[in-house]
């Protein structure tokens, strides 16, 4: 294979093994994929070899165009498998997957890039439907003009195939909830090749277990959503953002009435924090609080009240498009990003967190910090996969760790706080990662899910149950 040739080199025996499997991964090649794949001789290999935080050497990238594709790139691998104790098998949508698992070495990769859509169902009541493969800047751009928006993650890069599997936290988490929470809808192909169309009525189980541990359970090719509808009177501006950067001697302190402000602002806030020690010792905050409307009335007493906060350094409000929100900048994935990322999710917002944040600050890069209250709490607990839902924060720390038990070691001021993790939030992929996103109840079904739609583990990349 790609990744040995230069290793077995002289050795006769090996040389002759690799030869087989090479071999293999062109014969078993259904006729329907030939030209669609990517393979290491080919020119555009560096382009799509590697996701934003992993390099990869695959042995074949399938750029998929239809559900057919995706069928039959999954009976493909089902026959690589017999011949070949393990084929690492990546699904890939937007490629920004915390752990690098949409790329992996002398395996496949299913790209989803190329299935894309956006499509409004129903404008009036706010019904998209969005294959795996757009990247949530393109659904911003798409929906701002119709003032819709739906709720995702903060970055206009990341997929939504990965983040509508898995959860969804941004900037209009108080105020709508998960990304998982407005999927109406879904199309899922299992390891069988059998094609499910889920929804609460159809498949029900699947349906539960695709909104927030989906990553696992099958390939999601398309999402139906429930979007929100903006009351604009312009579609220059659907929300109103402040960006604050606050100095502060005392996090402690900070972190106490940032938490004590955000639970007490109604739910049209949503705030994000990035939190890091200067070399100076006082600490920077740079915060971005979002209301998800344009209603100045209401907003603009609540943004006095984060100014009040502690000491600023600088502060700017304005009303934005969506599409601006959510910027697309579309970048080449090369593993670019080489931090690594342990996240948290908390009870409290409170000083005892302020105190670990300090800590772990010591050693980490950032943190972040966001609330998770508001909307997601109204979901119950047992209506999706995603197991949080009467928790107040969510953070993570960035880092540059020689492992990942340094990585975990230094952060354990947060983690003996911790009540659950974000399993797509997390460039670790072990078993107690996977404890914590899928504690107790919610880890069993899924685990008996997983059990049922992929019992030979064909999915085997990324946070398994
Ligand atoms: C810079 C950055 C910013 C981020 N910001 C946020 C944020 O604000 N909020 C938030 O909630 N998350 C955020 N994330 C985390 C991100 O949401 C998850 O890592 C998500 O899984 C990425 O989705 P993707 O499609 O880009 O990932 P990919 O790298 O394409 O896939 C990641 C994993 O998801 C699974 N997967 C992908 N597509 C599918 C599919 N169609 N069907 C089944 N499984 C699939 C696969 O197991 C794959 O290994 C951020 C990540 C980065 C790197």
């Amino acid at each position: 294979m790609y990744t040995y040739k230069k290793k077995v080199k002289g050795d006769v025996k090996m040389e002759k093994q690799l030869e087989q499997i090479n071999q293999l991964f062109e014969t078993a090649l259904p006729k329907n994929l030939t030209n669609k794949i990517i393979k290491p001789e080919d020119r555009d290999y560096h382009y799509v070899r590697s996701s934003y935080m992993g390099v990869g050497r695959p042995e074949i990238v399938v750029m998929a165009e239809t559900n057919q594709d995706v069928v039959d790139t999954i009976a493909y691998v089902n026959e690589l498998r017999k011949s070949m104790s393990e084929v690492p098998f990546s699904i890939r949508s937007g490629g920004h997957g915390m752990s690098g698992s949409s790329t992996n070495v002398g395996g496949v990769i299913l790209d989803l890039s190329k299935m894309n859509a956006i499509e409004i169902l129903d404008e009036a009541a706010g019904i998209v439907k969005i294959q795996a493969g757009a990247q949530w800047g393109q659904v911003a751009g798409t929906l701002a003009p119709h003032d819709l928006i739906i709720t995702s993650g903060n970055f206009g890069d990341v997929g939504v195939g990965g983040i509508a599997t898995s959860g969804g936290s941004g900037y209009f988490t108080r105020h709508q909830g998960l990304t998982i929470d407005h999927v109406i809808g879904a199309t899922l192909i299992t390891a069988d090749g059998v094609i499910h169309e889920l929804s609460e009525t159809s498949e029900p189980e699947l349906f539960w277990g695709l909104r927030g541990g989906g990553t696992q359970l099958g390939v999601a090719v398309d999402f139906t959503l429930q979007a929100h509808k903006v009351n604009s009177t312009t579609h220059d501006a659907s929300v109103i953002q402040q960006h604050i950067t606050y100095v502060t001697e005392d996090v402690e302190q900070f972190v106490a009435n940032w938490g004590r402000w955000i639970k007490q602002a109604p739910q049209e806030m949503t705030s994000f924090l990035m939190i890091q020690k200067t070399p100076q010792n006082v600490y920077a905050v740079d915060a971005r609080n979002v209301w998800a409307n344009t209603d100045t009335e209401r907003a603009v007493p609540e943004l006095e009240k984060a100014l009040a906060i502690d000491k600023i350094y600088d502060h700017s409000e304005n009303m934005m498009s969506y599409a601006d929100l959510i910027p697309y900048p579309q970048s080449i994935h090369i593993g670019q990003q080489k931090i690594k990322i342990a996240n948290a999710i908390v009870d409290k917002v409170d000083a005892s967190l302020g105190r670990a944040i300090k800590e772990v600050l010591e050693t980490a890069h950032v943190v972040e910090l966001r609330p998770l209250d508001g909307k997601v709490h109204e979901v119950g607990q047992d209506e999706t996969a995603w197991a949080h839902r009467h928790r107040d924060g969510f953070l993570s720390v960035w880092m540059s760790p020689k492992s990942d038990d340094q990585l975990l070691a230094e952060f354990a001021p947060v983690m003996e706080l911790a009540t659950g993790m974000y399993g797509a939030y997390s460039s670790i992929t072990t078993s107690e990662v996977s404890e914590l996103a899928w504690p107790g109840k919610t880890g069993k079904r899924l685990k008996a899910l997983k059990n049922q739609v992929d019992p030979e583990g064909v999915f085997n990349t990324g946070l398994q149950v």
